[in-house]
């Protein structure tokens, strides 16, 4: 981002381990290898950033990383564990459903998720119960449709129109699930071609600092 400058600051697999400090923190959701880390790394302005996160062992936890300005923790930006593997066992996956539900209902410090879908797929199964664990709180979700220098103009188009109706039919601010949602929203993105980079920034730092 133009404004911050973003460092590791630490990683938890417990809610009851989250930093107490009262700051905003935006986070980052996305099945795995929907291109969560390059995002994030994009986004901030950094090559390799986000990829603690891949690291064996570190795949189930949740990531924090401390938005500086000058020398001032300003926020955070939370990097949540990546879903949809196939082979996980039932623990991990029960570890999974607790620990995200648990943060996104709970979580006081979290003004907003950025949902990451790659656009060639749009919405999977497990991208919807993300969005079902949030939307009570009344806090913005807003979907990047990643890898979208995959797609051509007429499919990038397609793609964000049917991921903006799906999003509708979650917004209880319109019961009969049409019209323009306020609180879900989406945008195409590429981290590869910097993509709708400025459009996330922007919005990212309206959610944190606004
Ligand atoms: P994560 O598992 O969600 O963190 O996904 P990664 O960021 O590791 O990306 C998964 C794969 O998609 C990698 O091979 C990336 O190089 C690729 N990828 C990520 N972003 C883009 C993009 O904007 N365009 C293209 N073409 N490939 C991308």
């Amino acid at each position: 981002s133009k404004l911050f400058q973003a460092r590791f600051a630490t990683t938890v697999n417990d809610t009851h381990c989250l930093p107490a400090a009262p700051l905003r923190e935006v986070a980052f959701a996305g099945r795995s290898n929907a291109g969560k880390s390059s995002a994030i790394n994009v986004l901030c302005n950094q090559k390799r950033l986000a990829f603690a996160s891949k690291t064996p062992g570190r795949t189930q936890h949740i990531n924090y990383f401390g938005l500086f300005s000058k020398d001032e923790l300003l926020a955070y930006l939370v990097d949540l564990p990546g879903y949809g593997y196939a082979a996980v066992n039932h623990e991990t996956k029960y570890h999974w459903n607790t620990l995200l539900s648990d943060y996104l209902q709970e979580r006081e410090q979290l003004v907003g998720m950025i949902l990451i879908v790659d656009s060639r797929r749009g919405l999977t199964d497990l991208d919807e119960q993300m969005i079902q664990w949030f939307v009570p709180t009344g806090k913005s979700i807003h979907v990047l449709l990643s890898k979208c220098d995959k797609l051509n103009k007429s499919e990038c188009k397609h793609a964000l129109e049917a991921v903006r109706k799906q999003l509708q039919q979650y917004d209880p601010a319109l019961p009969d699930g049409t019209g323009e949602s306020k609180q879900l929203t989406a945008q195409l993105f590429s981290s590869t071609k910097r993509i709708g980079l400025e459009e996330a920034d922007n919005l990212i730092i309206k959610w944190l600092f606004e």
